[in-house]
């Protein structure tokens, strides 16, 4: 069923680049800071997947951030994280923690198994410089308080923030009006569509089997597996074809047009800012 009129195209396909990262996952960084502008307001998107605890053991020990906000979605997984503000919670399988870091936080991030799949995606989503310095925050959600919604043609579309096919997501943002769907093909072939607004900075990543990205005219183009499809900016949405099962998120959002100051784990609109969020780290005035 194709409601779009004209859906958006593949401007350029990414491959991630395998790094490390905290004490030494092993992880592929699929958003890299060269594609920053591009896609903003997002800002990084890591894949991580492994069954080797080699890989992921040692975890993400006490870091700080400020000035974004971090997305953290457990595919499969328990990693506990806990903050300089004495929060702690447990991620796991299917869930999401949401985190605004603002004026800032310290935290460690640490896998809760010696074995077995820890799979799952880190997005980091900017704040306007207006809100860089909020209070921070975060919210659990776990997989069963994630809002879901199977098409007529069979995909299942697990809505994390914004909308899509009449159906609200876990977390609504201002500004940057994010949209981030986890969408799943079944065995048959089958069509999903999103609606987009061209404001939107948009694009694909498959995680499991390949996919296509359909225009007006019918003609596809293929995003294979572990690929990230920027979309162009033009159309009114996205229509994505799987000839089997495959899983893939869609992310999308309003650009904030500002800016981008980074040095590792803070992202400031200025140079003169991240020297403050230096200063204030190793000051202790950061999370303290
Ligand atoms: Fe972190």
């Amino acid at each position: 069923m194709n409601t779009l009129a004209h859906p958006r195209r593949v401007e350029r396909l990414i491959t991630g680049q395998p790094t490390s990262d905290g004490a030494g996952v092993k992880l592929t960084r699929v958003l890299t800071q060269d594609l920053q502008q591009r896609l903003d307001p997002f800002l990084m998107l890591d894949n991580f997947a492994s069954d080797d605890p080699d890989d992921y053991g040692a975890g993400f020990p006490d870091h700080p951030h400020r000035g974004f906000e971090t997305v953290t979605y457990m595919i499969a997984g328990r990693m506990r994280h806990k903050d300089s503000a004495g929060h702690e919670g447990l991620l796991q399988n299917g869930g999401v923690q949401w985190m605004t870091a603002g004026r800032g936080l310290v935290h460690s991030e640490m896998p809760e198994q010696e074995a077995g799949v820890m799979e799952g995606f880190q997005l980091w989503l900017n704040l306007r410089g207006a809100d860089k310095l909020c209070t921070p925050w975060y919210r659990d959600i776990q997989s069963d308080e994630i809002p879901e919604v199977t098409t007529p043609g069979g995909v299942r579309a697990r809505v994390i923030a914004g909308h899509s096919h009449g159906t609200d997501g876990a977390m609504q943002r201002e500004h940057t009006e994010p949209v981030y769907l986890d969408l799943r093909w079944p065995e048959a072939a089958a069509v999903f569509e999103q609606p987009l607004p061209t404001t939107h900075n948009a694009f694909v990543y498959v995680y499991r089997g390949s996919l296509e990205v359909v225009d007006a005219q019918g003609q596809t183009a293929p995003v294979p597996l572990h690929r990230m499809a920027i979309l162009t900016n033009e159309g009114d949405g996205v229509r994505l074809r799987a000839s089997g099962h495959a899983q893939a998120i869609l992310i999308a959002g309003r650009p904030l047009r500002e800016p981008i100051a980074q040095y590792g784990p803070f992202v400031m609109n200025t140079r003169e800012q991240l020297m403050q969020a230096v200063d204030d780290f190793r000051s202790g005035r950061l999370g303290g």
